[in-house]
């Protein structure tokens, strides 16, 4: 007979400051907080003060932040409370080498990517919230986890949508996914009111509280381009068994296609904490606070097929999924570089679109990769090709 309580899991949360992260923290309070999760780290970027309040509130034993510049004042944030301390690139290796059973993977972009990969490689099941590292590495990320022998817990809420209604054993049957699209702030805009839409309106999301750059890759759809990528890798599908279907309520989160005609879908109120709290509680189901869905009250769920002209993000991820090879870690390079420059008042809102197709057109001839190195190789080469084809001010 056992009497002695089971040691708690260790948790790291990567992007503990951001909207994913501060959702996991919460949700790790829902369901029991120190009473059963030991907190091994945390990470940030510039929002030191939140940060170490984070990580004292925790009980975290290492906190880093992603930069070196904000070392000092993280550290005097936390001297005397006895949590270690590391900053940059170094330190989210420092990070991905401590001990942990499930890394919350919730970094924004290619930032996530070495950290992650670095975490998976140790063993520790990843939930994912960085779609980046599959558009970006794909295969490669895949077989990094298949070698550390952890769990990947798919946490974008479409693809732990499907997770959570994909039967392992009908993997055969799947004859298709739908992702579903809100279709965000300019889903009935023209293409001459989407010409000079600002930064404010793009990162208005009708119905999910997000960070910033998810927010307006939701606007231009490239958030669903990067999706469709994602579950081409994650659940192993050919490019033609990914639909993309809008649904402006946000309450179906996707659905699994069978062979027999049938159709499963997942449902709920938009709100991350769901996914997050399957991917932490797989295979349970925990009890959380989420709004219940009144189906009386909301009377009617709505779909539309997307617009390819007005959102030519979905047509570039077919593209990229086509072509194979580095293309999906060429079309994040470029879009990121895009997506700040529009961030920053110097692109506007649908050359983001024109920018990252012609990288892809000029990049197409990059062989597939070997390594890791590779990938950082096309991703380093987008950008580059992203930044001069926007020096030469060819769009605009
Ligand atoms: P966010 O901007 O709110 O937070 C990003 C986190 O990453 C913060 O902790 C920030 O400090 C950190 N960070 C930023 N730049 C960094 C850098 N250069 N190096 C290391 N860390 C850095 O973003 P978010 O909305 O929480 O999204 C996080 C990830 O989850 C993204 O990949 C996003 O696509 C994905 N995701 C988010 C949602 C959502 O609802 N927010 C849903 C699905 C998927
Ligand atoms: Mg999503």
């Amino acid at each position: 007979m056992t009497t002695g309580k089971t040691a708690p899991r260790r948790l790291s949360i990567f992007g503990s400051t951001g909207s994913i992260g501060r959702n996991t923290l919460n949700v790790v309070e829902h369901l029991g907080g120190r009473d059963n999760f030991e907190i091994s780290v945390l990470t940030g970027n510039g929002n030191v003060e939140l940060l170490a309040r984070q990580a004292k509130a925790s009980g975290a034993r290492l906190a880093v932040t992603a930069s070196d510049r904000h070392y000092e004042s993280l550290k005097s944030a936390l001297s005397g409370s006895g949590i270690a301390v590391a900053s940059g690139k170094s330190g989210l290796m420092e990070a991905a080498d401590r001990e942990a059973d499930w890394v919350m993977a919730a970094i924004v972009g290619t930032a996530g990517l070495a950290p992650t990969l670095a975490a998976a490689r140790r063993g520790a099941d990843i939930a994912l919230a960085n779609k980046e590292c599959l558009v970006s590495a794909g295969d490669l990320f895949l077989k990094s986890i298949r070698e550390g022998g952890g769990k990947l817990l798919p946490v974008d809420s479409e693809h732990n949508a499907i997770f959570q209604v994909l039967e392992e054993s009908q993997r055969h049957a799947v004859e298709r996914v739908i992702l579903t699209a809100s279709g965000g702030p300019f889903r009935t805009a023209s293409l001459k009111e989407m010409a000079d839409v600002t930064v404010e309106t793009a990162r208005a999301h009708p119905n999910w509280s997000m960070g910033l750059k998810i927010s307006i890759d939701s606007a231009s759809m490239f958030n669903k381009a990067l999706e469709m990528i994602e579950a081409r890798h994650l659940f192993g599908l050919a490019p033609e068994q990914i639909e993309v279907i809008l649904h402006p309520q946000s309450i179906i989160h996707s659905m699994v296609g069978y062979t027999d005609g049938s159709v499963l879908a997942q449902l709920g109120a938009p709100d991350m904490r769901t996914a997050i709290g399957y991917a932490l509680s797989f295979p349970r189901r925990p009890n959380l606070p989420i709004e219940r869905l009144d189906f009386a009250r909301l009377a009617r769920l709505d779909f539309e097929a997307p617009d390819e002209v007005r959102f030519p993000a979905l047509r570039l991820a077919r593209l990229a999924m086509t072509r194979g090879g580095v293309q999906g870690a060429v079309l994040n390079g470029a879009k990121e570089v895009a997506l700040q420059a529009f961030i920053e008042g110097r692109l506007s809102f649908l050359a983001m679109a024109d920018i990252t197709e012609r990288v892809m057109d000029d990049l197409a001839h990059l062989p597939p990769a070997a390594g890791m190195d590779d990938v950082f190789s096309a991703d380093s080469q987008a950008r580059q090709r992203a930044s001069e084809l926007m020096k030469l001010d060819l769009v605009g």
